[in-house]
């Protein structure tokens, strides 16, 4: 164990740390194993925290930070790798009173001086930086001055995955981070990171030396996000029909993100959406990184834009109220697919996780697995996590069951998801996944060439196509055996077959059909498969109100804000907008939306009043007391 230098026995940290967490952030009580990780942290430990985005991973170091500092153990260094990020991070700790900067490429030569000095002369409590400057000797030599005068306080390795190449972040830079223990020992460490799997978690501890830290495990639920995948018709179409439907009101549509998988398809999509009246915003590595920048800014900075990106988008950004995420594409792995779904409904809010998938983005990630330069052991990896991906995707029970098992958790069926709202109605298909095996099997044995899902189903379906003439496959004894079957059916079974590799797609030349493994059992009629029967059902989205809610303002009880309150609700709004821009900042890194609503609701007429909203800390509370309570006036 990196033993504390115990500053205070644990229980008296977490009263300072409980007594930071009113006076600073303006919070009542810390959340799930937060109070275990400040106390464990503050009094000198190191921790690993694996904790889902949205569950408060960040006060989980700035707390012991401020904790820490208070009673003179001096600087916490951050190590974040969103350099366009750290503005914002940093400007919010301002704003709550916290002395806080950054330390990065985008500051000019005199600026970064000027944050050093502040650092050597002991005037900052957290110091966020980039892992390729951490590591550079004129760092280092600044943190050895710190570290001989015992005012080096604690690390902070913030997305801690991306040490890993199991990650989906992979940044060779956070390798050279292990040089924080080598070079300070003594120094406590804290890792965190939304990314739990079991590879991850085993490369994180070992590339960062942190076997003796104590492992903080959250549950991964995101119980307020509502899963649904969709079968892919016309997926331009079915996003737009998702997005009217579920979060669009009078006012414009909700914020939400769009992932597709590549920079030409954001653009269209990007393009499409603006052509249909909503408002939306490219963002993918081939643009100028000018534009990007503008372009997150503007995604944090105002109401009710959809984002359309690539995955180079997302990472870090703390936008509480993206009400959905929705792909377009399959993503690589489950991993994936939950940091980036997770970006939705960070406030706790209801929000939705959409995403439309077809054969296509089978195909197309199984190639990309095959044609990357990788070794065949790691591309056996990555090959069985998208596996468990289209799992879930051909899943026909609880979406967030499955979601939590593969992060080792189990639960019970949620309520919230696709499956659960509207359970499919399955049948037993396995007499049509024999007929289906069986004729993969003959067209490649009569023809001695393998062929494509178009023209199997051709054949299965009886169709008198030119090739099913040119190759004679009309003479097969399995033409036109699968006439009682859609063709959307039947891919669907394909995938599933697929997905439980009865059958493999070889990509080169043609994408064509192979009998694979598990083939044997189900033509044997040891395995049976099951298939829901009205697939047309899925392509929609799942229709509730309850969803639609989100966007409506109601209160922390669920009651709907008067007339009055709504009126208050948004002149704040007005004057937030105002103090934001000011300070070149987003809004909600003033006051939180929930925040504003709980003012809006109580209607203060005193500072007195504003005690106990959640949000408010000491800073703000002088800072904007007295601005809230006389736009409120004007209401009362
Ligand atoms: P993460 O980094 O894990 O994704 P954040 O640290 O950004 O999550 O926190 C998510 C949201 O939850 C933030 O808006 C934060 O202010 C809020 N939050 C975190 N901890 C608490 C708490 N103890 N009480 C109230 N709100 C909290
Ligand atoms: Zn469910």
């Amino acid at each position: 164990m990196t033993e504390a230098i115990d500053i205070a026995p644990g229980s008296e940290i977490l009263e300072s740390s409980l007594d930071v967490l009113h006076e600073v952030f303006g919070y009542d009580a810390f959340r799930g194993p937060q109070a275990d990780i400040v106390s464990h942290v503050g009094a000198g430990g190191d921790a690993l925290v694996l904790m889902p985005t949205g569950g408060g991973k960040s006060l989980c170091y700035q707390v012991p930070a401020i904790v820490r500092e208070r009673a003179g153990q001096g600087l916490t260094v951050v190590v974040s790798p969103l350099i366009a990020l750290m503005h914002d991070q940093v400007g919010a700790l301002i704003e709550a009173g916290v002395a806080a900067a950054f330390l990065n490429s985008s500051l000019s030569l005199e600026d970064a001086q000027q944050v050093e000095k502040q650092m050597l002369r002991g005037e900052l409590t957290l110091l966020y930086a980039a892992p390729e400057r951490l590591t550079t000797p004129r760092f280092l030599a600044l943190l050895d001055s710190l570290h001989e005068r015992g005012k080096l306080s604690l690390f902070a390795i913030d997305e801690a995955h991306c040490v890993s190449q199991w990650g989906h972040d992979f940044r060779p830079e956070y390798r050279a981070l292990v040089v924080l223990h080598e070079r300070y020992a003594g120094v406590p460490r804290v890792a965190l990171t939304a990314t739990a799997d079991d590879l991850t978690r085993a490369d994180i501890v070992e590339r960062l030396q942190l076997q003796e830290a104590r492992t903080f495990i959250s549950s991964f639920d995101r119980p307020n996000i509502r899963y649904q995948l969709v079968e892919k018709k016309d997926a331009t179409a079915q996003l737009q029909r998702f997005i009217r439907d579920e979060h669009t009101s009078a006012e414009g549509h909700d914020a939400g993100i769009v992932y597709c998988q590549s920079r030409r398809r954001v653009e269209e999509v990007a393009s499409l959406l603006n052509e249909a009246g909503f408002n939306a915003l490219p963002y993918h590595a081939g643009l100028d990184a000018a534009v990007r920048q503008r372009h997150q800014d503007r995604f944090l900075r105002e109401e009710g834009l959809i984002m359309v990106a690539t995955i180079a988008f997302g990472m870090g950004i703390d936008k509480p109220d993206v009400r959905f995420v929705a792909h377009l594409d399959m993503p690589k792995n489950i991993e994936g697919y939950y940091q980036e779904t997770g970006r939705a409904g960070r406030d706790g809010e209801p929000a939705n996780a959409w995403m439309a998938y077809g054969l296509q983005d089978v195909v197309n990630q199984r190639r990309m697995i095959d044609e990357s330069p990788a070794a065949d052991e790691f591309k056996n990896v990555l090959r069985g996590k998208l596996d468990a991906l289209l799992t879930l995707a051909e899943a026909s029970d609880c979406r967030r069951v499955r979601l939590l098992q593969y992060f080792g958790e189990s639960s019970q069926p949620c309520g919230n998801c696709d499956n659960c709202l509207t359970p499919p109605e399955m049948f037993d298909a396995t007499e049509s996944a024999r007929k289906l095996l069986s004729c993969i099997y003959r067209v490649q044995q009569a023809s001695g060439t393998a062929f494509g899902a178009g023209h199997i189903m051709d054949i299965l379906r009886g169709k008198v196509t030119d090739k099913v003439t040119q190759y004679q496959h009309d003479k097969l004894s399995t033409f036109g055996i699968g006439a009682d079957l859609s063709e959307t059916q039947w891919r669907a079974l394909l995938r599933q077959l697929i997905a439980r590799e009865a059958v493999q797609v070889h990509d080169a030349p043609y994408n064509t059909l192979h009998l694979a493994d598990a083939a044997r059992d189900i033509l044997k009629g040891h395995s049976t498969v099951r298939l829901k029967s009205l697939a047309d059902k899925a392509s929609g989205s799942v229709r509730s109100g309850r969803q639609r809610a989100a966007r409506a303002t109601v209160k922390d009880d669920g009651v709907p804000l008067s007339l009055s309150e709504r009126e208050c609700l948004e002149a704040l709004k007005a004057w937030r907008a105002g103090v934001a821009r000011e300070h070149n900042l987003p809004a909600f890194v003033i006051f939180h939306d929930a925040t504003l609503r709980a003012i809006a609701a109580r209607k203060p007429e005193s500072l007195a009043d504003l005690d106990g909203i959640a949000g408010i800390g000491q800073k703000k509370r002088e800072a904007y007391g007295a601005d809230v309570v006389r736009v409120v006036s004007a209401f009362v």
